[in-house]
């Protein structure tokens, strides 16, 4: 499983960061810093809950 991420639509309000920091880190301006990731075994159900808490929907869950 993969994580893709709009990082240009980012609006900043670190909900995913806030499930999961490990999987989503913030940049400085706590923006979404990654533009997606391949999701360590194990972690799909929370990489999954941090792409669900993001309003914005700019994070897509790509099963493989
Ligand atoms: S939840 Fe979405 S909008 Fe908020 S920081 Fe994370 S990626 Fe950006």
């Amino acid at each position: 499983m993969k994580i893709r991420i709009d990082k240009e639509r980012c609006v900043g309000n670190a909900r995913c960061w806030a499930i999961a920091p490990d999987l989503y880190p913030l940049d400085d301006e706590g923006y979404i810093a990654i533009e997606g990731f391949d999701v360590p075994d194990g972690q799909e159900e929370l990489a999954k809950r941090g792409a669900r808490a993001c309003p914005e929907r700019v994070i897509e869950i790509v099963e493989d």
